[in-house]
């Protein structure tokens, strides 16, 4: 068989992004994606938020990545029409005890460029959100929602309309080190490749050591933190994202809308040993306390199971947050390969800045 110019493994949000641009920049692209259709796993198991940046260490490739993305991808949705919105969130401190952390993120947020935070007392929380009890809380306006499988589809959209290829079905089990690049083990078949760009989300750890000659010591341990989501059956009182304090292993079980304005809570945080989307329905007890100390008049029976997702760490519990992690060949030694580690979120916002990150890496080796 002809030798492939590019195989990207993975048709989530990120390698999709990865393969427009690679396939916009004159590349020949093969999408490989183990499952029947694109984005089957955390590309539509997540939020569905723009986030502003608020929360990263400043000068990490979350931060960076965060803002750069979301302000390409706000403009991406309006040259490609996705649904999206701007629609703000609000960062709650229930008591002035919280005041502290709230005042962190604000200065974090400062550092990595984010300046249109606003604060809020409890009356002028009020005047926004009158269904909110909070002490104090901090508006970002640059915070939206998006229709991620809109983008999924507008994403492959664009990278088919340059010449881009999408293989279903067609899971990459292995692989070697070859003189021109790589070969992978595609479906049961050997495929040659030059660049082998490793976008597999979950399993991308997995996916690197199923590929011989990669150093074993370069590819991080996956720890899967699961969070679930329940749906608020009626009309949501809110008209922005509500989100508390950030908890450990994720942002704290807040209120995101969909563009229809259906209100829903989550996720949680739970360590898992594998990818697992089951929804345990006797979680909503623990969402009632939380979400009460914001809203206490959430009716009895309100919630109601919706779905799970599962996140990709590179930190286990009790550990520090992660950075994303991008390793090309002067990381890791192999030419030709790009291994993308830990993108959880922000990388439905980063999805594009990824994507230029990826190819200025491509670049530098060429
Ligand atoms: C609960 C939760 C909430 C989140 N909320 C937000 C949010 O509000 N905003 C935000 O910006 N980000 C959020 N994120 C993060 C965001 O969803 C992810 O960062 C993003 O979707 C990752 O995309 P991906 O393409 O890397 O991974 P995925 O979407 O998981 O795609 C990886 C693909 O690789 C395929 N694959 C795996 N192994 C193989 C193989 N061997 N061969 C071929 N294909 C393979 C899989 O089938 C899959 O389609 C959230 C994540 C979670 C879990």
């Amino acid at each position: 068989m002809d030798t492939l110019d590019c195989v990207v493994i993975g048709a989530g949000v990120v390698g999709l992004a990865i393969a427009r641009q690679l396939a916009m920049a004159g590349r020949e692209v093969m999408i490989c994606e183990a499952e029947a259709q694109i984005g089957q796993h955390s590309s539509s198991r997540n939020s569905e938020v723009i986030h502003a940046g608020l929360y990263y260490p400043p000068a990490s490739r979350k931060a960076q990545l965060c803002v750069q993305g979301r302000d390409l991808l706000y403009r991406y949705c309006a040259e490609r029409h996705i649904p999206h919105q701007r629609i703000g969130k609000l960062l709650v401190a229930n008591t002035a005890a919280d005041l502290p952390r709230l005042h962190a993120i604000a200065q974090r947020t400062t550092q990595n460029g984010v300046h249109d935070l606003q604060w809020l007392d409890a009356a002028g929380i009020r005047a926004l959100e009158p269904a909110l009890h909070a002490h104090a809380a901090l508006l970002s306006p640059s915070t939206g929602i998006i229709n991620s499988h809109a983008l999924l589809q507008a994403l492959l959209a664009d990278a088919e309309a340059h010449g881009a290829q999408l293989a279903c079905h067609s899971p990459v089990s292995g692989g070697r080190i070859t003189p021109q690049g790589l070969a992978l083990d595609i479906a049961g078949m050997p495929i040659p490749a030059r660049l082998v760009i490793n976008a597999a989300g979950l399993w991308a750890p997995s996916v690197a050591a199923s590929i011989t000659g990669v150093p074993r010591e370069t590819i991080p341990a996956a720890h899967y933190a699961r969070g679930v989501y329940f749906s608020l059956s009626g009309r949501s009182p809110f008209s922005r994202l509500i989100y508390p304090l950030p908890e450990a292993g994720g942002l704290g079980c807040h209120l995101t809308l969909d563009l229809a304005g259906q209100a829903r809570f989550g996720p949680d945080v739970e360590w898992i040993d594998g990818v697992d989307y089951r929804l345990d329905p006797a979680r909503a007890v623990a969402f009632y306390h939380s979400i009460r100390r914001w809203w206490p008049q959430l009716p009895d029976g309100a919630l109601q199971p919706a779905y799970a997702g599962v996140r990709p760490k590179l930190a286990g519990p009790g550990e520090p947050d992660a950075d994303f992690v991008i390793q090309g060949p002067a990381q890791h030694g192999v030419a030709g390969l790009i291994n993308l580690y830990g993108i959880e979120s922000p990388g439905l916002t980063s999805c594009l800045a990824l994507a230029e990150a990826v190819s200025t890496m491509v670049n530098q080796r060429r």
